[in-house]
């Protein structure tokens, strides 16, 4: 049996980190068991979907490296055959027609709420002949005069059960032109040979009206495992209010190695903190996926970013933050600080002439003057300072100066404003050896204003 699993996002939206993670999940669960990682795109909400929102979820899984195999499915290309499993289903009376208007089915939920019952529509047209005449909510007939269970055996969560008797007759579309999520969800996947649903927790409930589905289609059911969901700080579903939730929102700051190496991570068990792909793949079980839900670190993310940021040549790095003027020598300098990659941007003096106000050159322990007149000292050193040297030899001179004037900062401090035209930078050194000798002496002489 070839293992076929898929992803199914909705074009209503952008990508959902969590949808990408549950993409993630599958996707190395196909390669690790050399199977099939399939993509459909569930556009059967005609007024919420769009072309533009399918096209950024696509761009989307591709920036992160989950390819997947063959055609995109699109549900809004399948509608006949939806019809078709539909009035199968009516012919073999298996389904019927409910009639109950919307305003009798909300008036019965509350009801059931108020008297603190479980909520459920039994409905009594399911045998009787008003149920074959159309009209309305289509509904599939759940035998309720039993006490059987539905049973399955979730790979990550163990055996889960509910009564059938507790169960709603399960809506499956309202007529046939707006067919519902768990029977259009269960012909693609019977069609699509889907052998394992891999999805969040979120879907547990639904499970139970699909696998009623499948048996009423005289389909096997596929094997369920279901993922625990992405948790804000304050530990409920991380939704838009917590902050950035799509993927695109990422893309600026992270690189998609970071982010699959933290989505991976955050809900399952690896044997290091940084992996590639590959390790992944190798490593990967979803008996090693947790059962309750991991809270979304982004000092977590931040830091695996930085160490993937690390390993780019000065090429990557300088592709990956869109900023090609950056010099090559500047790049370890800027990596060795960064978090975010739009941070890059905090170090433009590295390719660009600072901007600051004069009064910063004014060492805090010390007078403007004072800071001046030491600079000009500084200037006389670096001036006759071969570059040709070790940057090494240069702070040797700079630390010896600063012991005779008994006050390191007295030094470093006017210098770094000079070079960067900020408080916080790399070592000045460093930066005068990225910059070359020429134009650090430009810069500290417009420093003094001469
Ligand atoms: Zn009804």
């Amino acid at each position: 049996m070839k293992i076929r699993v898929r992803v199914a996002p909705s074009p209503t939206g952008f990508l959902h980190i969590g949808t990408a993670q549950s993409a993630l999940y599958n996707w190395l669960f196909a390669r690790k068991n050399k199977g099939e990682f399939c993509l459909r795109i569930e556009d059967t909400d005609k007024e919420r979907s769009t072309k533009e929102y399918e096209q950024s979820i696509l761009d989307a899984l591709e920036w992160l490296g989950l390819n997947w195999e063959g055609k995109v499915i699109r549900q809004s290309e399948r509608t006949e055959k939806y019809k078709n499993a539909l009035e199968k289903l009516l012919f073999e009376g298996r389904a019927f027609y409910c009639h109950h208007t919307k305003e009798e089915l909300e008036g019965e939920a509350k009801d059931q709420a108020q008297n603190k019952k479980a909520q459920f529509h039994d409905c009594e047209h399911k045998n009787s002949e008003e149920g074959k005449k159309s009209g309305g909510l289509i509904r599939l007939a759940v035998e309720r005069n039993s006490d059987r269970k539905v049973v399955f055996d979730d790979i990550i969560r163990g055996r889960i059960e509910f009564e059938a008797k507790l169960m709603s007759d399960v809506s499956l579309g309202n007529g046939f032109d707006r067919l519902l999520y768990n029977f259009t969800a269960v012909v693609d996947d019977i069609d699509m040979e889907i052998t394992h649903v891999i999805r969040g927790e979120d879907h547990v409930s639904n499970t139970p009206k699909q696998i009623l589905i499948y048996e009423a289609l005289g389909k096997t059911p596929p094997q369920f495992a279901h993922l625990p969901l992405i948790l804000a700080p304050d530990r409920s579903k991380l939704s838009k209010r917590h902050g950035a939730v799509a993927v695109v929102d990422y893309k600026k700051d992270y690189l998609p190695e970071a982010i699959i190496n933290f989505l991976g991570a955050m809900s399952c068990t690896f044997s290091k903190e940084i992996l590639t792909k590959q390790e992944m793949i190798q490593e990967f079980e979803l008996s090693k996926v947790h059962k309750s839900g991991a809270v979304f670190d982004v000092k977590k993310l931040n830091w695996l970013n930085s160490q993937y940021a690390k390993k780019l040549s000065p090429e990557e790095f300088k592709k990956s933050v869109g900023i090609p003027e950056i010099p090559d020598s500047a790049v370890p300098l800027i990596t060795e600080r960064l978090e975010k990659l739009s941070d890059a941007h905090h170090f433009d003096y590295f390719w660009k002439e600072p901007k600051y106000d004069k009064d910063l050159l004014k060492w805090k322990k010390s007078t403007l003057e004072n800071s001046l007149e030491t600079l000009i000292k500084v200037k006389k050193i670096i001036k006759e300072f071969d570059f040709k040297k070790e940057k090494d030899e240069l702070r040797k001179i700079l630390d010896e100066f600063s012991i005779a004037v008994g006050d390191r900062g007295l030094i470093y401090w006017p210098l770094r404003v000079a070079l960067t035209g900020k408080e916080k930078s790399p070592d000045p050194v460093d930066i005068a050896y990225v910059l070359g000798k020429e134009k650090t002496l430009e810069r500290v002489r417009f420093a003094l204003g001469i």
